[in-house]
């Protein structure tokens, strides 16, 4: 270890406790901040002669980060950022906590990916999905594939683990040899109209997707997995990255979801938390039978703009007692009544619940800012 390193390290845990002590928070990611400008080759040498995953995609990175984390320990100690903190900062605080760790799983924030590839020198990806989390940002949802595709191309000995329905990740690694492909079944992509490569049309006909142009999607995945939505479809990739990390037989586990329960006026509630097109999709698609609240918000880290409402498929409610709540409730009533499913308006969640049937569990459908509010 550099000395270089020592002091950064010492500087670091001052910087952290002091943030702490001020009660700004857990101070990780300014201990981390404070190791890489005291030592700027910290993640280089904290990554050296480790075996190490990174792990991205728009969603499910924390949890699915935290499922490989636990799927890893028969190989001894993780060293893993379990908070959720994927940028620099947070990476280095990861590594510097348990130096002697030589297992690391790190979820990463999908435009630090490239620069964390150059740093970290990792052995293996896990790509989860890549979708935009607003109407307005289709363009991103490119300029991240190219910036990842770019990356691996500096990298050829990285090992890439991805799930191939998803055109973005298939263009990523469409040259990328050392690639494990699975394979879910035939999905539909919300982003991915034309091919992410070439801008050809693409074909959306069972088996697969099919760019006629460049021919993606044309490629056979080495293993095919049952899964009923994302999270099991993450969590089948965590299994199969844990598989190439020498995990013989990672454990099915199915209770990790965003999902919290709660009892509220004598009801009980399951919550869910939704944060953009896709995972609306997906909690829509698995709705349980019952009452349905959605509730949205459009505050701060949930996007103002509620544009993403009318790029979701809301014809699963039809038959399902529907009441909307949450700040923007108008603008989700409007949404869902152009879609042509009944519902009734209430101005907050004890409202919603109150106006419902009291003999059946309530599934709500939450944004962001009001799952917050009541799940935690
Ligand atoms: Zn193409």
């Amino acid at each position: 270890m550099s000395l270089r390193l020592r002091l950064g390290l010492v500087a670091a845990a001052a910087a952290g406790t002091a943030s702490r002590l001020l009660g700004r928070g857990n101070g990780v990611a300014i201990a981390g901040r404070v190791l890489v400008a005291v030592a700027p080759s910290a993640l280089r040498e904290l990554a050296a002669g480790r075996r190490i995953v990174l792990v991205s995609g728009t969603n499910g990175k924390t949890s699915t980060t935290g499922l490989l984390a636990s799927l890893l320990a028969p190989l001894g100690p993780v060293s893993t950022n379990g908070t959720g903190a994927n940028l620099t900062g947070g990476i280095a605080a990861a590594l510097a906590a348990r130096p002697r760790a030589q297992t690391v799983a790190l979820e990463v924030d999908e435009m630090h990916l490239p620069l964390m590839l150059d740093a970290l020198q990792p052995q293996a990806v896990l790509l989860l999905n890549l979708s935009r989390d607003q109407l307005h940002r289709t363009q991103e949802v490119r300029v991240i594939a190219n910036r990842w595709r770019e990356a691996l191309d500096r990298h050829p000995e990285v090992h890439a683990i991805i799930d191939y329905e998803d055109p973005f990740l298939a263009y990523v690694t469409q040259a990328h040899e050392r690639t494990t492909r699975l394979g879910f079944g035939f999905r539909t992509h919300l982003d991915a109209a034309c091919c992410p490569g070439c801008s050809h049309p693409l074909t959306w006909q069972p088996p697969r997707y099919h760019c006629a142009q460049c021919g993606l999607g044309g490629r056979s995945v080495h293993r095919t997995e049952q899964a009923a939505g994302a999270v099991e479809r993450n969590a089948a990739l965590a299994r199969e990255a844990a598989r190439w990390m020498g995990v013989a037989d990672p454990p099915v586990d199915r209770t990790r979801d965003r999902v919290a329960s709660l009892r509220l006026a004598g009801r009980d509630l399951h919550l869910r938390l939704v944060k953009n097109p896709a995972s609306w999709t997906e909690a829509l698609a698995h709705l349980p039978a019952g009452p349905v609240v959605l509730a949205v918000n459009a505050r701060g880290v949930d996007g103002r703009d509620t544009s993403w409402l009318w790029d979701v498929d809301y014809t699963p409610l039809r038959g399902h007692d529907v009441v909307v709540t949450g700040e923007r409730r108008l603008d989700a009533a409007y949404r869902i009544g152009v879609a042509g499913v009944p519902h009734r308006v209430a101005a907050d969640l004890e409202q919603a619940v109150a106006a419902l049937p009291s003999d059946q569990a309530i599934t709500v459908l939450m944004s962001y800012t009001a799952y917050i509010a009541v799940a935690s």
